[in-house]
């Protein structure tokens, strides 16, 4: 079945401020869409409120996958439902190598620690819990020549000393590995240089197809310069405000976000009402 994914009036707080304020959005497997939005706008607040971070908390409406709610679901579960977010980031962490951390991930998403332990072998075998080795690395050796990556890069320790496009170019691997089947990636806005810019749309482009639906959340029209998305939204005050397709990102290249919000934006609060 082709997954979906659904966003319906959704209301998010965090630390006591709403956030999102009734947002609406599908996304399906084997389409790309762009979210586009102002700072501040609540698009890095949708990306964790999807794959369910503690801190933004739903207060209303709904996130629905393949017709079911996951609010109930902890991120691991989304994950293995077929949700992906480039991770955010576990900082250094000393002594684990990106190949190490990339068969973990899959060991989980896949099903591996369950098998393991439904099997009673958990405790027992050292690595039961995760994906053969000679199969994660034949897997892994292939997905980097798909992405044209060093297999060099996979021993390097996790982003101790990672630049901005190598931190792009593991979210991509993981990607890679992990096939989900509707993937987030929050671009952060931190100034990504062109070289990161390009590791995230050839990657992107190399891995869309049929199976994998992409939203891509991004402040700059110039990531869609190499991503070509079908649908394009723009956020304003925890809303989508308005949907088209890619001439609508065009048209912030062209006139930027003012118009947006004298045509979208809250009316000034002046009157009292
Ligand atoms: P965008 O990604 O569109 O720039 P964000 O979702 O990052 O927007 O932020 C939207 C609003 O939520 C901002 O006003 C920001 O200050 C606030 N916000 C986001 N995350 C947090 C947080 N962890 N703690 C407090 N405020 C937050
Ligand atoms: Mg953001």
């Amino acid at each position: 079945m082709s997954a979906e994914l659904v966003v319906k009036d959704l209301h998010v707080t965090v630390e006591g401020k709403e956030i999102l304020k009734g947002l609406n959005l599908v996304v399906r497997q084997g389409e790309t869409h762009a979210l586009m939005g102002p700072n501040g706008s609540g698009k890095s607040t949708l990306a964790y409120a999807l794959m369910g971070h503690p801190n933004y908390v739903v207060t209303g409406g709904d996130i629905l996958l393949d017709g079911e709610s996951i609010l109930g679901l902890g991120p691991d579960e989304r994950a293995r439902r077929g949700l992906f977010l480039a991770f955010q980031y576990p900082t250094a962490i000393p002594g684990v190598s990106l190949a190490n951390f990339l068969r973990s991930a899959v060991s989980s998403v896949r099903g591996y620690k369950e098998r393991a332990r439904a099997d009673g072998n958990a405790d027992l075998t050292i690595g039961a819990e995760l994906m053969p080795m000679r199969e994660f690395r034949k897997e892994m050796a292939e997905k980097m020549a798909l992405l044209n990556m060093d297999p060099a890069f996979a021993r390097r320790y996790l982003n101790d000393g990672f630049s901005g496009g190598e931190k792009k170019r593991a979210e991509i691997l993981q990607m890679a590995m992990l096939m989900p089947r509707i993937a987030i990636l929050d671009e952060t806005d931190s100034g990504l240089d062109i070289d990161a810019l390009r590791v995230v749309a050839d990657g992107v482009n190399r891995l869309i197809g049929p199976q994998m639906g992409v939203l891509v959340i991004t402040h700059y029209q110039r990531l869609l310069n190499y991503i070509k998305p079908q649908f394009v939204h723009i956020q304003l005050d925890g809303r989508i405000v308005t949907s088209g397709g890619p001439e609508l990102a065009l048209l912030l290249e062209e006139k930027g976000y003012d118009w947006v919000r004298a045509q979208y934006g809250e009316p000034a609060l002046a009157s009292g009402g």
